[in-house]
């Protein structure tokens, strides 16, 4: 995983006030009716075929988005949550070094009593200054296989011969705990986290164009898997837009907002105000999360 970290300046006041409806709204062709109190629509993905499932998913798999992979229209229903139900899980989706998880992070910093991150599973050894819970769930390689066979993980990779991952149960956590949990997400992550349960609101985080990008991150470091903090390259530049490519040609479906990452500050405004209206007003969802299937 890469991260884009660039400190040279962080949201003000200001710019919470100035939350505005600014936001870039995913593209979407939809035609609807009102039917039995729901309004029906049938979202027009704009990838018009895909014919394998995503490797990940199982050939039933119960989440919405693989028959969506497999489908140009996906049944959705206009979906507007209660205040006393649980928060969406907003997850942030985007190639790797173009700031997603700075923006979580940041996200968390401007307000932590609100949003917070689910603690993740390692089956590496604590450092000194970590505790069980707190940074980690410590667990043994042996649990942690374990865990990937009864499907626990939404997410889970391997860095450094340690296993990383998050569950379903550390996001449950977050989410009863009345706060909105947010996640950055591998695009083979997207079944996993689009369920009745969760219902997450996917903002993509997108690069602006080649210039800007360069422009943008000139003062920036990055950091992979396999450098830590260093300056970004043309070669980055030309990997982030690869990847955003190949992101958008097969998951743009499932966008339910875009932010362009030009500005990290103005980034971050925008997905306070698309955060906002995920939580309370009314969405696009896929039908199966009102009137789950039973299979
Ligand atoms: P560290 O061992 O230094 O805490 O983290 C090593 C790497 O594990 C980092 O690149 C970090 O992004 C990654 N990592 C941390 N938590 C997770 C997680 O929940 N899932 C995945 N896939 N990687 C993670």
């Amino acid at each position: 995983m890469l991260m884009c970290c660039n400190d040279s300046f962080s949201p003000t006041e200001e710019d919470m006030m100035a939350i505005d409806d600014t936001c870039v709204e995913a593209d979407e062709d939809d035609f609807s009716t009102d039917l039995v109190g729901f309004r029906r629509s049938m979202r027009l993905c704009r990838r018009r075929s895909h014919s394998a499932a995503h490797p990940s998913c199982p050939p039933r798999c119960p989440n919405s988005c693989c028959s969506a992979l497999g489908s140009p229209y996906e049944e959705v229903v206009r979906y507007q949550r209660h205040p006393q139900d649980a928060h969406r899980l907003i997850t942030l989706l985007g190639p790797s070094g173009v700031g997603v998880n700075e923006l979580r992070r940041r996200l968390i910093e401007i307000n932590p009593k609100i949003f917070q991150g689910a603690v993740p599973h390692t089956s590496r050894a604590p450092r000194e200054y970590e505790e069980s819970g707190r940074e980690y769930h410590f667990i043994s390689r042996e649990i942690f296989d374990n865990m990937i066979q009864n499907n626990r993980f939404l997410e889970y990779g391997e860095y450094k011969g340690s296993l990383y991952g998050t569950s379903v149960e550390s996001v449950r956590e977050v989410l009863n705990s009345g706060k909105i949990c947010v996640m950055d997400i591998e695009p083979n992550a997207v079944p996993a986290v689009r369920t009745h349960e969760l219902k997450a609101y996917i903002i993509y985080v997108k690069p602006p164009p080649h210039e800007r990008l360069k422009e943008t991150r000139r003062g920036a470091h990055i950091t992979t898997n396999y450098y830590v903090n260093r300056p970004f390259k043309d070669e980055d530049f030309q990997e982030i837009e690869e990847s955003a490519r190949k992101i958008e040609s097969q998951f743009c479906q499932f966008f339910d907002h875009v932010i362009v990452n030009d500005e990290l500050q103005d980034s971050c405004v925008q997905m306070l105000t698309a955060v906002r209206k995920a939580q309370d007003e009314p969405q696009w969802v896929p039908a199966s999360w009102i009137r789950p299937t039973s299979t």
